[in-house]
């Protein structure tokens, strides 16, 4: 029996394992955390190239079979609970060693997508690879640029943290049961540093989300309205200010643009 609410869809199609594994360019000296095992089809292959593989998983019903299947391995370890809850640093430095790289690899449970993917970016883990399936919808929005119909607060903050690319497109087939929505392969290149620099990373979040509450209402009514606090004349003269048109809209404006805002609203 598999659990929906779980977003249980088990990869069966050993040539999107390797696809994922590939992608992850998964080294012997790499250290893996993976999110949702399931019954563990890609975790053997996980333990079979790298050092360490870590997996955090939800469902007890499924521990059994996990710690069977990959009872060969010793070099898997099963940490039982949600991982929206678990605290990842305290779990890299009781699991992991300090030398070579650690990724996350795993075929994401699609209802808590974002909010997993935004934990892992925002608690600045020391990560250096985000390879995930996910919804291919959820792919297009996280690799999305600016002007396009799928950008949007998702895309920048992706974009804040990593270099995003879709990997691989992968069709619904390769899972049991079949989900009801295509899927793609993602890869996050994670980058040392946010590659803009702001003085205020919460208020250039709150900006961002400001902007993109009110999609269809240019920048600068956007911001009055929103939860920013700032009146409209001084919006204006803060966009003027940025060389940025007071009628555009925030689909228009990339990360620069937000960061240089943000960092002119700090100047005042
Ligand atoms: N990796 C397996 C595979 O590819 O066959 C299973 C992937 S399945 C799409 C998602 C997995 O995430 C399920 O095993 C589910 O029980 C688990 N899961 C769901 N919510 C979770 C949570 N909050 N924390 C940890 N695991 C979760």
């Amino acid at each position: 029996a598999f659990s929906k609410s779980l977003g249980q869809n088990f990869l069966i199609d050993k040539n999107i394992i390797d696809k994922i594994c590939d992608g992850a360019e998964i080294k012997e000296s790499d250290q893996i955390i993976e999110i949702g095992p399931g019954i563990g089809t890609l975790t053997q292959e996980l333990c079979k190239r790298a050092r360490k593989v870590v997996a955090i998983e939800i469902d007890k019903n499924l521990y059994p079979i996990l710690n069977n299947n990959l009872s060969s391995y010793d070099n898997f370890y099963l940490v039982e609970g949600d991982v929206l809850k678990i605290d990842l640093n305290a779990l890299i430095s009781d699991y992991f060693d300090d030398d070579g790289e650690i990724k996350v690899v795993a075929n994401l449970p699609y209802y808590i997508t974002t909010p997993i993917i935004m934990k892992l970016l925002e608690e600045k883990i020391r990560i250096s690879k985000i390879v995930v399936m996910v919804q291919k919808e959820v792919a297009l929005r996280m690799t999305a640029k600016p002007g396009s119909k799928d950008y949007g607060a998702l895309s920048i903050a992706v974009r804040y943290y990593s270099n995003p690319r879709i990997i691989v497109n992968v069709p619904k087939n390769v899972f049991m049961p079949r989900p009801n929505v295509d899927s793609s392969v993602i890869m996050l290149d994670i980058y040392e540093k946010p590659i803009v620099e702001v003085k205020d990373e919460k208020l250039l979040f709150k900006i961002i989300k400001a902007a993109f509450s009110k999609r269809r209402k240019t920048l600068v009514n956007a911001l009055s309205l929103g939860a920013l606090g700032i009146a409209k004349e001084d919006i204006i003269s803060i966009l003027n200010e940025c060389n940025i048109d007071v009628k555009t809209r925030a689909e228009n404006l990339s990360l620069d643009e937000f960061a240089k805002i943000t960092n002119t609203i700090l100047s005042k």
